[in-house]
């Protein structure tokens, strides 16, 4: 069998399911044209996957393998590939409506072996009795807690291969009739390299306290959460790898439940793009969509808004490309809610600046936020964000860390809208809306 390996959200050499099968095989990775051209320069993203790409080829140049870079339409190279006599392309499914489109396109040109690894679960094994998805999120968690075997944490080992002959230096560029041989560097993609201080998941799983997860995880002043949806997202980490971490952890008498949780949480946000992938642009339920204004959406993305968890949370995404969870979504609340901004406007900001951007997790977690989700999630939920942020992050630690112009304020007046409406913070804006007036508005909207 002569395979083309598609590397795409999986890279990594470790319990890879694609460097488990026999045979001569093409590992190759595409730098696609489509995706690139719609990227600011600076985009730390590719700046990320540029080098664990060059990471993944040396690794694979160590075991007698190679990877053959591609600067190009996906379709522009199986076109060219499929003229070669390969029997299959082999990759990892990616459930993206992007790359659901994508493969179908590629599958007309090769016959292509689908293979399961992002997820725990495929997006058809956890269905209701009646095999339609479920779309509430404690029944599917259920169901899939009850579906879960050993082979859901099986690692698939790396198994000798046979190298196909061809010419591995450099970025192949196609552009119509234009093929170009491009130095291995950032620069030959059209983009500038960030530097980003990023650890190894093996590091970042090292430095995870777990036992500590429940309680700490809504925190945003301390590290208590894993920091591994950037290693999950790009599959520098197998989910696998997670599950048997969480095996072991288990088995020394730590609680695993709340951190497998979240882990479900994300199969289950693919699993609902998977199935209702019109979800990705418009509202699963109600017809309100916000109100296009552009001053507010200005304030929100410069963070002044003058309301000090929303700024702080935006100043972490500008700065760092990560911004906590609990902050993301008293964010979203607050720029769908307060400000009764279109939440695809948000999806869209947060899209740009999240290194772990994940369409699902993002569109699903916006929609959530917005109240027009899947989910039984009532429209008249509004987050007050002066009281999460009392809540979550009582001294204000977390929001004067990123906020250093609110320094001298008390954390009572950090979280005080009336005082905050009521003096003047030098370098500081006042609170562009009054909260309890703008969800008064936001719920007479949706109840319309
Ligand atoms: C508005 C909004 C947008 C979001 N956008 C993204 C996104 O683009 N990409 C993304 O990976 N996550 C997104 N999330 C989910 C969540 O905020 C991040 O996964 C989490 O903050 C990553 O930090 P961590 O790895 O330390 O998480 P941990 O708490 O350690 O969780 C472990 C893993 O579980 C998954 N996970 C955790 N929480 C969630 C969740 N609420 N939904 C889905 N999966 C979850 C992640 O893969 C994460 O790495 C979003 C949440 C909100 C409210």
């Amino acid at each position: 069998m002569r395979r083309i390996l598609w590397f795409r959200r999986d890279l990594r050499l470790q319990d890879n399911p694609l460097l488990s099968l026999r045979g001569e095989v093409l590992p190759i990775f595409i730098f696609d044209s489509n995706i690139l051209q719609g990227l600011k320069a600076d985009d730390r993203r590719v700046s990320f996957i540029f080098s664990r790409v060059v990471a993944l080829k040396q690794r694979l140049k160590d075991k007698g393998l190679d990877l053959k870079l591609y600067f190009a339409d996906p379709i522009k190279v199986f076109s060219s590939l499929a003229l070669l006599g390969f029997d299959e392309v082999a990759a990892s499914g990616d459930y993206d409506v992007y790359a659901r489109q994508r493969d179908l396109e590629v599958s007309r040109l090769l016959p292509f072996n689908y293979l399961h690894d992002i997820y725990i679960f495929s997006p058809e094994e956890v269905l209701k009795a009646d095999h339609t998805p479920y779309l509430v999120f404690t029944p599917f968690y259920n169901k899939a807690k009850s579906l879960l075997t050993k082979e859901h944490l099986r690692a698939y080992p790396f198994v000798e291969q046979s190298l196909y002959d061809t010419d591995y230096e450099g970025i192949l560029k196609l552009k119509q009739s234009e093929r170009k041989m491009l130095k291995i560097e950032i620069a030959s993609i059209g983009l500038t390299s960030t530097h980003l201080n990023i650890k190894e998941p093996e590091a970042v799983l090292e430095a995870f306290r777990l036992s500590d997860y429940e309680h700490s995880r809504e925190i945003p002043a301390i590290k208590g959460t894993s920091e591994l949806s950037l290693h999950l997202r790009f599959g520098t980490i197998s989910i696998r790898e997670v599950l048997r971490y969480l095996a072991r952890e288990k088995q020394k008498g730590i609680s695993t439940e709340a951190f497998f949780r979240q882990l479900i949480f994300r199969d289950f946000y693919a699993y609902l793009l998977y199935h209702f992938p019109h979800i990705e642009k418009e509202n699963y339920k109600y017809t309100f969509t916000g109100i296009a204004d552009k001053e507010k959406y200005t304030s929100f993305c410069e963070a002044k808004t003058g309301v000090p968890i929303v700024d702080a949370g935006v100043r972490e995404l500008l700065q760092t490309g990560s911004m906590h969870n609990r902050v993301r979504m008293i964010c979203a609340s607050f720029f769908t809610k307060d400000l009764l901004l279109p939440w695809q406007w948000g999806e869209a900001f947060f899209a740009e600046h999240l290194l772990d951007y994940d369409a699902a997790s993002n569109v699903l977690s916006w929609q959530w936020s917005a109240g027009t989700g899947i989910d039984p999630q009532p429209y008249f939920r509004v987050f007050n964000p002066y009281l999460q942020a009392k809540k979550y992050d009582p001294d204000a630690i977390y929001i004067k860390r990123w906020l250093q112009e609110l320094e001298k304020l008390t954390p009572k007046q950090i979280n005080d809208e009336s005082w905050l409406m009521a003096n003047t913070v030098p370098k500081y804006p006042r609170p562009i809306v009054d909260h309890r007036e703008a969800a008064k508005v936001a719920i007479s909207l949706f109840k319309r």
